[in-house]
């Protein structure tokens, strides 16, 4: 069954979201300063309404089943939906997915005891704490296996060391989720466990906020942060001992899927932004929508942006028939590693479309630059995520059965003949 519809009922939910997501969401993108930041007085003022808004329409935390407070749509419909949430910075706070708390909630739901989900995921998916993922440090980023903040058990407390680099969201989480070693004689996948760790945790300290190239220095949202012997209660540790990359693997499939959903909006944006620009602006007499070499901007735009949301879509689809992000693995990592391709190719040709005004900061496409190439590290680099397509892709495949390919033609034609040889007994061959 092949089908490109979405259903009806829902579809009438996406035309509420696209109308509530431009009239009332994006605005707020020119108001608040950090999505993260919940306890900003604006936020509290403007953003509990729209989010109000958003749950008496049924289209809160639409990835979450119902034990967990949400309908349950599954990645296909949170797909649709964050192709709309996408076009603006608000949008996933508004609604409830926002990264990184949706992948850390998902590792809740999963790996969590009763009493953890009472007292960390609860809060959460209510948008009352914002939570923060912890992995990469000042000296390795790609290969977790190089992580070296470690603990070790005193009594009925773990004692953490170490540091903590580009945890994102750090200076306004509640609580980090933190992949830390604490069976270094391990295989070295078996090497690390995974914790919640309160931020206020005595011990960890704030070594500063490192920024983007738009923030003022020392104003970034990306903690550096490092623990001297910060004590967690013994209960704090999530999943079992030595499961960390089990365990973080839940996470980083579903938050590198939601990142590509997302980026399907803003794609989208760039898009209509050169358009409109395209039929608005005029050069030696005519359009430059007239002009060939644009028209061919706009046309392999559309062609990347389309091939790039049926990928996801399709990826989505996938986890919702296998429920097993381990047999998406190849369409998880080829669509992380196309991402930040399609945005900065759209992004950069919209930008050349609208002249000087594109390269100010009076539009926003230098910033989606800069995001694709945050893309391309973010969740792990583009690199490592080709790696992880071709081994996938090889290990479905057999090597060839002796020193010539199976489909060397020599082969093929052999046995052809030798298959059809009563027919061929009658035809003269060269
Ligand atoms: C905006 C942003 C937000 C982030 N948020 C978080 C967060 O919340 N929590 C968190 O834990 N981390 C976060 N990260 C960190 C991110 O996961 C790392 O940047 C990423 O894993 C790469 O690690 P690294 O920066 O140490 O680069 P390195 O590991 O030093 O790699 C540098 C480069 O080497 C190349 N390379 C690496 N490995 C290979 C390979 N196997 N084959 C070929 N080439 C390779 C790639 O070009 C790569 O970019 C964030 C990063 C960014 C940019």
């Amino acid at each position: 069954m092949w089908d490109f519809e979405t259903e009806p009922e829902y579809q009438a939910k996406l035309d509420w979201a696209d109308a509530f997501v431009r009239e009332e969401v994006e605005p707020l993108d020119y108001i608040i300063d950090r999505p993260s930041n919940i306890r900003d007085p604006l936020f509290r003022r403007l953003v509990p309404p729209l989010q109000a808004k958003v749950k008496a329409k049924g289209l809160w935390a639409t990835h979450l089943g119902p034990e967990l407070g949400g309908p349950g749509e599954g990645q296909m419909h949170l797909a649709l939906l964050n192709e709309i949430l996408g076009r603006c910075k608000m949008g996933p706070m508004v609604f409830g997915c926002a990264a990184p708390d949706t992948g850390n909630a998902e590792i809740l739901a999963h790996y969590g005891t009763p009493e953890q989900k009472e007292r960390w995921l609860t809060p959460l998916l209510a948008n009352e704490v914002t939570s923060a993922y912890s992995m990469t440090e000042p000296h390795a980023g790609a290969d977790p296996k190089a992580l070296r903040t470690s603990a070790y058990l005193d009594g009925d407390e773990w004692v953490i060391n170490g540091e903590k680099w580009f945890t994102s969201n750090a200076r306004y989480a509640d609580f980090l989720i933190m992949f830390v070693v604490t069976e270094p004689d391990n295989p070295p996948y078996q090497r690390a466990s995974m914790f919640i760790v309160p931020r206020d945790t005595p011990g960890i300290e704030s070594v500063r906020d490192v920024g983007m190239p738009f923030d003022r220095e020392g104003e970034g949202n990306e903690g550096y942060l490092r623990m001297t012997d910060a004590r967690v209660p013994r209960e704090n540790l999530l999943g079992e001992r030595g499961q960390a990359f089990v365990v973080a693997q839940t996470r980083l499939g579903g938050g590198r899927i939601h990142h590509a959903m997302r980026t399907v909006g803003l794609v989208q944006r760039a898009f209509d932004m050169m358009c409109e620009r395209a039929i608005s602006r005029e050069t030696q007499g005519e359009l430059l929508a007239s002009k060939q070499l644009v028209q061919e901007m706009i046309a392999d735009s559309w062609i990347e942006m389309e091939q790039f949301r049926l990928f996801v879509l399709r990826t989505a689809w996938r986890i919702d028939k296998y429920k097993d992000y381990k047999r998406v693995r190849a369409d998880i990592a080829a669509v992380k590693a196309a991402m930040p391709k399609v945005l900065n190719n759209v992004a950069t040709r919209a930008l050349q479309v609208h002249g000087s005004l594109g390269v100010t900061n009076e539009m926003p496409f230098v910033a989606m630059i800069v995001n694709a190439l945050v893309m391309g590290l973010g969740d792990g680099p583009t690199e490592v995520h080709k790696i992880t397509v071709a081994r996938q892709l090889t290990s479905r495949y057999q090597p060839s059965p002796d020193l010539f390919p199976s489909r060397h033609i020599p082969r093929l034609r052999e046995a052809a003949r030798a298959q059809y040889a009563d027919v061929l007994a009658n035809y003269a061959l060269d």
